[in-house]
């Protein structure tokens, strides 16, 4: 039998040859990485004050093509206690703007056998789209627990209330998709948020807290239990915020923040040795950070079976 990635109808476990989903334990906490997908954007988003020379070899020296860099898109599963934590939610889907290769986090987490029901937590970084689509999918609030709790920053909140786009360097039609999408997920699920200021613990060891930059709520999720840590950055860290952590990316709204919130969480997470997951480094995205000179470096794990 030859090993194509493609469909295999009838036979379940066949569908997808391309691994996306990856499990880490830290201490007592179940981490599973679980992939949206990925989102192709033109590479001007990688660093949007960069020289368009400087950013090109980059992408040279990654192997990578010149003309559009697909972003992972990387959402988090966690077990701490009896609760079961949502870390973001996806892409979901947008008719609009022709990202078919996103929004797979539903079928994903069925087919690793997780019942969206059992989610008792979701814990949401900020509110673009690419992290609270997948919540906004038909059926998906349906399927979900009456008494869900949603966790995201008061500063967030108040921000989509009237969001301040004028930082940005987004592709058309991005931002009035990124204000719609926040909206009707306020109006969906409004009954459900709960609202903290810096810092909340959702969970033994699992705790949300607020850095801004991206956006002025923007969040981190730390783990921690049993002497083992590890940082979910959101939106904090890109794949080139490594090797130009000043590059601003299109989609942080406070660029010149979003570059000292990144320089400080990488320089926090090189002294510490922690693990790393974020939303936009390529899956399984674990590994660490290493101190390179003025740069960082991303130490990717070994996969571990
Ligand atoms: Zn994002």
């Amino acid at each position: 039998m030859g090993l194509h990635n493609t469909s295999h109808p009838g036979k379940a476990g066949l569908e997808e040859l391309v691994p996306s989903r990856y499990a880490v334990r830290i201490g007592e906490i179940d981490v599973l990485v679980v992939s949206d997908g990925v989102l192709p954007l033109p590479t001007e988003m990688l660093g949007h004050n960069a020289d368009p020379a400087a950013r090109a070899a980059w992408l040279g020296d990654m192997f990578l093509p010149a003309d559009a860099f697909d972003w992972s898109l990387n959402v988090v599963l966690v077990r701490s206690g009896d609760r079961t934590i949502l870390i973001d939610a996806g892409l979901g889907l947008d008719p609009n703007l022709n990202l078919p290769r996103a929004g797979q986090l539903v079928k994903r987490l069925d087919s690793a056998g997780i019942d969206l029901a059992s989610v008792t937590d979701v814990v949401l970084t900020h509110l673009h789209m690419d992290h609270i689509g997948g919540l906004l999918v038909d059926g998906v609030k349906d399927r979900l627990r009456p008494d869900l709790q949603i966790h995201v920053s008061a500063a967030e909140v108040k921000f989509w209330e009237s969001p301040d786009f004028t930082h940005v360097h987004m592709p058309q039609g991005f931002p009035d998709a990124l204000k719609a999408t926040a909206k009707r997920f306020m109006e969906e699920y409004r009954s459900h948020l709960r609202q903290f200021d810096e810092q909340y613990e959702v969970a033994p060891g699992v705790v949300v807290r607020r850095t801004g930059g991206h956006t002025p709520g923007h969040s981190v999720v730390r783990l921690a239990s049993g002497g083992d840590r590890l940082t979910f950055a959101g939106d904090a860290v890109f794949a080139v915020g490594f090797d130009h952590p000043d590059w601003y990316n299109g989609f942080e709204h406070d660029p010149e923040e979003a570059a000292r919130v990144r320089v400080r969480l990488l320089t926090e997470l090189a002294a510490t040795g922690e693990q790393l997951v974020a939303t936009h480094l390529p899956f399984p995205s674990v590994g660490r950070v290493a101190v390179d000179g003025d740069v960082f470096r991303w130490v990717p794990a070994f996969w571990d079976y």
